[in-house]
């Protein structure tokens, strides 16, 4: 059976709580805030492996740079180029997913397809060694319409697989990231090897 990493989202949650879950032995954590991450990071254990899962200016790239794990959140050229400059200056690769927009939501976060596939048959990230694309990451529409999310889930895989195929043959490309706490079932079924769960690791 396929792998499914699960990324234990601790936004909002106390110090306390996330101890909690890390003393079971989970050591991937995701954030969506950069403030909040850079706090949490010095006061909780070293050996945490942080993913940031939000939106990410690009003045605050330098910040987290040295230490990320994962950035998950990559939504536009400027930002990625940014990125792999910071990485260089770190002296680092830091592995990064491509957010893609899937849901009906305006206000959703992510490359549109389209232009996602303009900017890489461009080719400009090409120099951009910084960084290591890993895969995709999506969010499925705030809808309890089951049939919704397996619908944007089934496009992101399309994507997915579409996007490898043609750029990015190497076996590092390898991340799909799809799924919270209301449709992780649904994503890792459509398959997802990354699932971002949090209030249902939380209110347990
Ligand atoms: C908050 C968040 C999650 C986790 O949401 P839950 O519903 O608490 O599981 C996953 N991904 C992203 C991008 C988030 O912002």
């Amino acid at each position: 059976m396929r792998n499914v990493e699960l990324l234990v989202v601790s936004k909002m949650r106390s110090d306390e709580e996330i101890m909690q879950v890390y003393r079971e032995g989970q050591r991937l954590f995701g954030e969506n805030r950069v403030q909040d991450l850079l706090l949490k990071k010095d006061r909780l254990p070293a050996d945490i492996q942080w993913h940031l899962i939000g939106t990410l200016q690009r003045n605050k790239v330098k910040y987290i740079a040295p230490f990320i794990s994962m950035i998950q959140s990559v939504d536009d050229l400027p930002l990625w180029q940014e990125i792999h400059r910071q990485a260089v200056k770190t002296n680092r690769v830091i592995p990064c997913l491509l957010q893609v927009k899937i849901a009906r939501e305006e206000s959703k976060e992510g490359f549109d397809p389209h232009e996602l596939h303009r900017y890489l048959a461009d080719g400009l990230w090409r120099q951009w060694n910084g960084v290591s694309v890993r895969g995709l990451m999506g969010m499925a529409s705030l809808t309890p319409d089951q049939e919704q999310w397996k619908r944007e889930f089934r496009t992101l895989r399309a994507e997915f697989e579409s996007i490898r195929d043609n750029y990015f043959q190497g076996p590092e490309f390898n991340i799909l990231s799809m799924g919270m706490s209301a449709d992780y079932k649904i994503a890792i079924e459509e398959g997802a090897n990354l699932v971002r769960v949090g209030s249902a690791v939380f209110a347990s």
